[in-house]
């Protein structure tokens, strides 16, 4: 077995865990990153489908705080803002596209806008929409202690504008039902401008006032980023080693950190982890930044605590505090994410050239009563959203991500075999265009099941605690979507913080 010391050991390759090891290079530490996949980046990664290489997982960032802007900027890359505004497909009537209110996650910014009142009307009649104005008589206490997505919409506005406008978002953006969305996570200072405000729309206003783009991307595709992050880290003297999984971490007696790594190769299903190979070798470090997803994460945590209970008070992580986080873990089930799937379709098709659905869509769950013509849950229109992802593509080149995959739905049968078919049946119906075989020059279809955890209000508070018990260790943190929150606006400003938290 052969062994190193090193600076620091990121353990992760995610935005999360390339955001630490920047800042470690900018702290003139020579960090080295770990990451058990083919290339850094995690959810953050690209696709060569139909001659274009495109995003496959996250693409766009929320721009609500400028550090990710800055940091882009920074390492030479330009963001771009979204072009054209997105639907919401109900499949009331036989299923038709409504546009969505300028607001956030679906709740309108003011209540008279025409664009809010006569969707809600036509779909939930004119109760829904007078049940939706008490919001801005009934005070600020009402609600006001509601921590999740669902309970404070429906209290304030109503079942209806809950169904027609928020849950699809929800569906759409994180998988989940607003009723396992914590408001403080996916809407940080909502309920503060509630509070301050009077009324949820008034709020909504405050942090939003106009109907300008929430998200950017980093021109060319969000995958630049993790690429330009690995090149700056290795041009700062630090280390990005792929293929090379973290096997243990324990507290050392002299050295303060040991991890132990082994060396991977890609598994012949892409969708699962990949395989272990060759000899262990050990790393010590002074400092260790635990960048990896939650089972993983909670998996090399609970067996270094349970080492360090049995190693006394000599080490950086003392007995009591090892036993204290060691119990704390045995006590942390997560939600069970949805499943989730996305197809995407590379096309030659005129009849798109117009963007008859500007960037996209999201889709309404159905009700009892509807009959639903398509079983998607959103659509992007991924190449009119973001034009220069396909600069230089042959005329008519189009590029369209469809998404799979509710709360409970099981998306075992979507295969490789007919997701093609059901994706383009989906997108014409969703597009109001014809669309056949004859138009598809390529398409890939990715299960991402159990990337997405639903950030409930327990599992924050607990994630928190967890995060504080391990800053008390000497040279151990913790960060990435399970700590931070879900999005790289929450998952990189958290990531650059942890060296130095
Ligand atoms: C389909 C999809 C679309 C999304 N779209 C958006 C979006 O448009 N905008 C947005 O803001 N957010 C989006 N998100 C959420 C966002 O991508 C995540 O919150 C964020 O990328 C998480 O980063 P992370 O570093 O915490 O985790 P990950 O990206 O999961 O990275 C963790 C890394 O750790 C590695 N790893 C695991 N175990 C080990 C080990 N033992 N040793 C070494 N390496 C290990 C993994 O291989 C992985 O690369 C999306 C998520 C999904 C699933």
């Amino acid at each position: 077995m052969t062994s190193r010391t090193v600076d620091v050991v990121v353990i992760g390759g995610g935005l999360a865990g390339l955001s630490a090891a920047y800042s470690a290079v900018k702290a003139g530490l020579r960090p080295l990153l770990l990451e058990e996949r083919g290339r850094p980046g995690g959810l953050v990664c690209s696709g060569d489908i139909g001659g274009q290489s495109v995003d496959i997982g996250a693409e766009s960032f929320a721009t609500r705080s400028k550090e990710i802007t800055d940091l882009a900027h920074e390492l030479g890359l330009e963001t771009v803002s979204p072009q054209g505004s997105s639907w919401i497909w109900t499949h009331q009537d036989g299923g038709r596209a409504v546009p969505i209110p300028h607001g956030i996650f679906g709740i309108p910014a003011n209540i008279d806008d025409p664009v809010f009142a006569e969707t809600l009307v036509q779909i939930a009649g004119s109760e829904a929409y007078e049940r939706a104005k008490r919001d801005l008589t009934m005070g600020p206490s009402i609600g006001a202690n509601c921590e999740d997505l669902a309970s404070l919409v429906s209290m304030r506005m109503g079942q209806a504008v809950l169904d027609t406008f928020v849950t699809p978002f929800a569906g759409g953006i994180h998988a989940a039902d607003p009723k396992n969305l914590a408001v403080d996570s996916v809407a940080p200072g909502l309920r503060a401008q509630l509070h301050k405000t009077g009324s949820l729309t008034a709020a909504v206003r405050a942090i939003r006032p106009q109907p300008t783009p929430v998200v950017a991307q980093t021109k060319g595709g969000m995958f630049r980023l993790p690429e330009a992050l690995r090149e700056a880290i290795i041009a700062g003297g630090g280390m990005v080693e792929s293929r090379k999984r973290a096997i243990a971490l324990t507290p050392g007696r002299h050295s303060l950190w040991k991890v132990w790594t082994k060396p991977t190769r890609s598994n012949p299903d892409p969708h699962l982890p990949p395989i272990e190979v060759g000899d262990r070798e050990l790393i010590r470090t002074e400092r260790v930044v635990l960048a990896t997803p939650a089972p993983q994460s909670f998996s090399l945590l609970g067996a270094c605590a349970d080492a360090a209970s049995l190693m006394g008070d000599a080490t950086a992580f003392p007995a009591d505090l090892a036993q204290e986080i060691f119990e704390l873990l045995g006590d942390f089930t997560l939600p069970a994410g949805a499943p989730i799937a996305h197809v995407t379709l590379v096309l030659n098709a005129p009849q798109l050239d117009k963007s008859p659905r500007g960037s996209g869509m999201l889709v309404s769950p159905p009700s009892r009563t509807d009959r639903p013509r398509l079983r998607a849950k959103a659509l992007t229109h991924y190449s009119s959203k973001w034009p220069d992802t396909i600069a230089g593509a042959p005329p008519h080149t189009h590029v369209l991500r469809i998404s799979y995959g509710r709360p409970g739905e099981d998306l075992s049968d979507l295969t490789n075999e007919n997701a093609r078919a059901i994706a383009l049946a989906d997108a014409a119906t969703m597009m109001g265009v014809n669309l056949d075989e004859a138009n598809v020059i390529d398409h890939r279809l990715i299960h991402w099941d159990g990337s997405l955890v639903p950030q409930t209000p327990e599992t924050r508070e607990k994630a928190k605690r967890l995060e504080d018990l391990v800053k008390q260790t000497q040279g151990l943190r913790v960060t990435g979507a399970w700590v931070a929150g879900s999005g790289l606006a929450a998952v990189i400003p958290h990531g650059l913080g942890s060296v130095n938290a």
